[in-house]
């Protein structure tokens, strides 16, 4: 492409919202194959809400809540914060915590008072040692319901399930569906739980999930898309996708999202609106065909 046609693309790309960090990126979005996305902000709003919290039999709902919400205020995790937002909901003041300890990909942990506390994944409590199968059929059903289980434990004993729903943004499905619609392959990348990041493929249409990925597992997830040479444009927010972002062909941050996933990508979608995606492909297409 021209120095031109380049500069012509990416100011119409801007007028579209989308932001191209350098003109390479611009050139090589056509050839893009698969579009992997990042579920947690990137195709849901990233604002979870507690819906469920179920007790074992012994505990007392509002305390387990009460010292699940007072860990839950250290973390910056998304999660954290609706079970936060739902302790205060419920009028429940928060404890004093000591020790607090954060396991990016698992869950956190502290001292409440007198109680030792962990909230976290499945893989958390497998981790701790604390058996989880009490809650298989609601984990299952909460999966199904495309809701996160968490667990929680109190002086090592499992205390609680706790389920977060995190709604796809409304430009969402229409977003996939563009994409596909171009011949596109649509891949998602997470953290999260097997069966609630399949719920959520599901509502949307994504065959290929990539699931239960730990922090720095999203750069070995790119590398395997990118085998036989498939172009892979990667989607993300967090900082735990700057890598990801950075490994991939072209990579998109999103605009809301954290400053690290920004600094290591090459275009940024300046609303959250995934549209963005496919209007910059499509950009990309017009503006390097214009000048052959
Ligand atoms: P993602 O944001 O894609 O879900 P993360 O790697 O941040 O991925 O987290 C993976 C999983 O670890 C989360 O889905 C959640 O189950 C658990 N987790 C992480 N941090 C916390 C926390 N502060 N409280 C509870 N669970 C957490
Ligand atoms: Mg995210």
């Amino acid at each position: 492409a021209t120095p031109t046609s380049i500069m012509v693309g990416t100011g119409r790309a801007a007028e579209l919202g989308v932001l191209f960090r350098n003109g390479e990126a611009l050139q090589s979005l056509k050839s893009t194959d698969v579009v992997a996305l990042d579920k947690t902000g990137t195709l849901t709003a990233g604002k979870p809400v507690m819906t469920d919290l179920e007790v074992t039999s012994g505990f007392e709902r509002a305390k387990v809540l009460e010292l699940v919400a007072s860990v839950e205020a250290q973390s910056e995790h998304p999660v954290a914060a609706a079970i936060v937002a739902a302790a205060k909901d419920e009028g429940y003041s928060l404890g004093e915590v000591s020790a607090f300890e954060a396991v990016p990909g698992f869950g956190v942990s502290a001292k409440v008072g007198q109680h030792q506390i962990a909230v976290g994944a499945d893989r958390y409590m497998a981790r701790l040692g604390i058996a989880v199968d009490t809650f298989a059929d609601t984990a299952s059903r909460m999966g199904r319901q495309a809701k996160t289980p968490l667990y929680a434990a109190v002086d090592g004993r499992l205390a609680a399930v706790i389920a977060v729903s995190d709604p796809i943004k409304r430009s969402t499905p229409q977003a996939i569906r563009a994409l596909q619609a171009m011949g596109l392959k649509v891949a998602m990348i997470t953290g999260d739980n097997r069966r609630t990041a399949e719920a959520i493929a599901a509502q949307l249409g994504i065959d290929e999930v990539v699931a239960e990925v730990l922090p720095d597992g999203k750069v070995e997830a790119i590398k395997r898309l990118r085998a036989g040479g498939r172009v892979v444009t990667f989607v993300g927010d967090g900082i735990n996708d700057a890598p990801a972002l950075a490994e991939a062909d072209v990579g998109m941050a999103i605009g809301t999202g954290t400053d690290v996933a920004i600094e290591s990508a090459d275009v940024v979608l300046m609303s959250g609106d995934l549209l963005g995606v496919t209007n910059a492909i499509a950009l990309s297409k017009a503006t390097i065909s214009n000048i052959r």
